[in-house]
């Protein structure tokens, strides 16, 4: 019998897959699809023959974890200990399932706001408890009279994700207030907040949990070195934690990887001084004007898009197919891959938006842009 009886293979598997078998324009998956800085695989290529290939320390290379403790200095103006309240994952995927399993008990409640990353259900299934599925409100935002309504005192963790896939939107300080008036009011709630995209932000400057110390003692941040130095299949993250949930974790953290791959922790031990992380969200909003501007004059409808690398459109004056019928028709008939935004809600609920990843060099984007304007 399956213990996750709900829960298929991933939207971005199957259209990835799709994508290839037909030869179309991959702007499904998230993956930016042009080099990596030649300095960092320069740096990569010198440490293959160094003595770096045993297992690191189970929590992390330590210099990186210094860097780590750094760069949140520099980013937040927050210090963190970094022997205490960091730890270095096999990606953000692997932080968010070590942390739910560490402190979410049978029959838990957390909250998950829809449309929701897909790697938060299947750890909270597996720990015996109840995800239970919040709608955001129609322009994305959350709908915090709705999730007040939801949380109890069996309520464990509020799942959140700023900026936010695969909607683009940002967090505001009315929101952070709302939050804090949350975890003021239920001694039991914790806060996952997913930053995997924290210096993906265009006009707004990120706001970060980092930021708002009421909320520090409840609250476990996600980081990704993927989503920052474009290495989405290096798969190396970050958790920060207070001590008292960081020993907890990192319990599990010891049984399901013990350490995380070596040779990439040191290349990126190495080059993190080399990155002036201010520069990432300038050069994703390049791309993301580049794109919107090409989509022009096509029929579909664009969202606002204020970080991440994905813009959320409209078929809606195009088609009346659901979104699923709708991504399958533009994979077969017009090559370009995209995500339907049905698959991120508990209830598949279709709202016609489909989801693009601008993350791609210039040819890329304008090839694909000439195949929508005929739709
Ligand atoms: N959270 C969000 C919101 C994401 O978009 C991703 C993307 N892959 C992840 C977590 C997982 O990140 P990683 O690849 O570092 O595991
Ligand atoms: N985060 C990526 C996205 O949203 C996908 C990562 C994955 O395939 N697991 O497209």
């Amino acid at each position: 019998m399956s213990k996750l009886p709900h829960i298929g293979t991933s939207i971005f598997i199957v259209m990835s897959q799709m994508a290839s078998e037909h030869n179309a324009i991959n702007l499904s998956q998230g993956f930016p699809n042009f080099p990596v800085d030649e300095r960092l695989t320069s740096i990569l290529t010198g440490l293959a023959k160094e003595n770096i290939h045993q297992y690191t320390p189970m929590s992390g290379l330590p210099s990186l974890l210094e860097k780590i403790t750094n760069l949140t200095n520099q980013s937040y103006q927050r210090i963190i200990s970094p022997k205490e309240e960091i730890l270095i994952t096999a990606g953000a995927t692997e932080g968010i399932f070590a942390t739910i399993q560490a402190l979410v008990k049978t029959n838990d409640e957390v909250i998950i706001l829809d449309p929701s990353y897909d790697c938060y259900e299947a750890p909270i299934l597996l720990s015996n408890a109840k995800p239970i599925r919040i709608s955001l409100s129609d322009d994305f935002t959350p709908n915090w009279e709705k999730i007040a309504n939801a949380t109890n005192k069996n309520t464990k963790l509020i799942i959140i994700n700023n900026p936010h896939n695969p909607t683009g939107k940002t967090w505001t300080e009315n929101d952070f207030l709302q939050l804090e008036k949350l975890v003021d009011a239920y001694p039991n709630l914790h806060v996952l907040s997913d930053e995997v995209y924290e210096y993906i932000t265009f006009e707004q400057k990120h706001i970060s949990v980092h930021h708002r110390p009421k909320l520090w003692e409840k609250s476990i941040i996600i980081g990704s070195f993927g989503k920052s130095f474009h290495i989405t299949g290096w798969k190396v993250g970050y958790v920060i934690a207070p001590e008292n949930l960081m020993i907890e974790i990192k319990k599990v953290h010891q049984f399901l990887v013990f350490s995380v791959s070596s040779i990439a922790q040191h290349a990126i031990n190495e080059y993190i001084n080399l990155v002036d992380v201010n520069a990432i969200g300038k050069f994703y909003q390049q791309k993301r004007d580049f794109f919107q501007n090409l989509l022009k004059d096509t029929k579909l409808k664009l969202m606002p898009c204020e970080g991440t690398y994905f813009q959320v459109a409209s078929y809606a004056s195009i088609s009346n197919e659901n979104d699923i019928d709708f991504t399958k028709r533009l994979v077969t008939e017009f090559g370009v891959a995209t995500i339907p935004i049905s698959t991120f809600y508990a209830n598949n609920k279709d709202n016609k938006y489909i989801r693009f990843c601008f993350a791609k060099d210039d040819k890329t984007l304008i090839q694909a842009a000439e195949r929508l304007r005929k739709l």
